[in-house]
């Protein structure tokens, strides 16, 4: 499949499955991961008009964000160390996976540095395998509110991963609780401007995130395919 038919087939599904639930694809926003292409292929994908593009590493990212970077929209959706931070703030806008209080105080320290602004997701680890990233729910509120501390960082979603290995309806679950939990931390005013994104979703499950609320959904082979497609 070229890139354009994959691009239509995405597109379809998020319109018919957005259609079954009664929301608008405008809400669904989707992330290009582009982890496992190259300069040229990412180059592609932004030709094609998609802008918002997802490294999960900064040394993967980095030949492209070199030759490609005022092009697109970047999102950084990997662990992230603290001693990569001073490389992400200001080339990725977006941080999906703000999970610690060290983290966000180096981001604070770098884009004060340089004035710059940053959109964060709080990953939450939902699912409880210890394996994943992203911390506990019953932390978030907390953590929210400590975030006041960090001008420079905005905190507009939550984001998580499905468990490893599962089908897209074991998932669901854990996307709903990721709702839920937004939609409680907001009824408690964990921060003045309600959250009002959700990160969820990916090659194998974007379908059921988007019905249970996704609004950024992060698809790299499904979209993007890999190199050697
Ligand atoms: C790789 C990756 C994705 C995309 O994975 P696909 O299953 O290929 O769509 C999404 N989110 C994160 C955090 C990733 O690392």
């Amino acid at each position: 499949m070229t890139l354009e038919q994959r691009i239509a087939q995405v597109n379809q599904s998020v319109a018919e499955t957005c259609a079954r639930v009664g929301r608008s694809p405008e809400e669904v926003n989707i992330v290009a991961v582009t982890k496992y292409v190259s300069v040229e292929k990412t180059s592609n994908v932004l030709d094609s008009g998609i802008v918002h593009l997802g490294e999960n590493r900064w040394q993967t990212a980095k030949p492209k964000w070199e030759a490609l970077g005022s092009r697109g929209i970047w999102h950084f959706i990997g662990q992230l160390q603290s001693n990569k931070v001073k490389e992400v703030v200001g080339k990725f806008a977006y941080i999906h996976s703000l999970d610690r209080l060290s983290l966000a105080k180096e981001l604070e320290r770098q884009a004060s540095a340089t004035d710059i602004h940053i959109k964060a997701f709080v990953q939450v680890n939902v699912s409880g395998e210890e394996s994943k990233s992203g911390m506990e729910p019953e932390n978030v509120f907390d953590f929210i509110g400590q975030m006041k501390q960090f001008p420079h960082i905005e905190v507009i979603g939550l984001m998580t991963m499905a468990p490893l290995d599962s089908d897209a309806e074991s998932a669901r679950p854990v996307f709903r609780q990721l709702r839920e939990l937004r939609d409680e931390l907001n009824a408690k005013g964990a921060q003045e401007q309600p959250i009002q994104h959700l990160s969820m979703g990916m090659s194998g499950d974007f379908e059921v995130a988007i019905e249970e609320g996704a609004t950024w959904i992060r698809l790299g082979s499904i979209l993007v395919g890999k190199e050697e497609d």
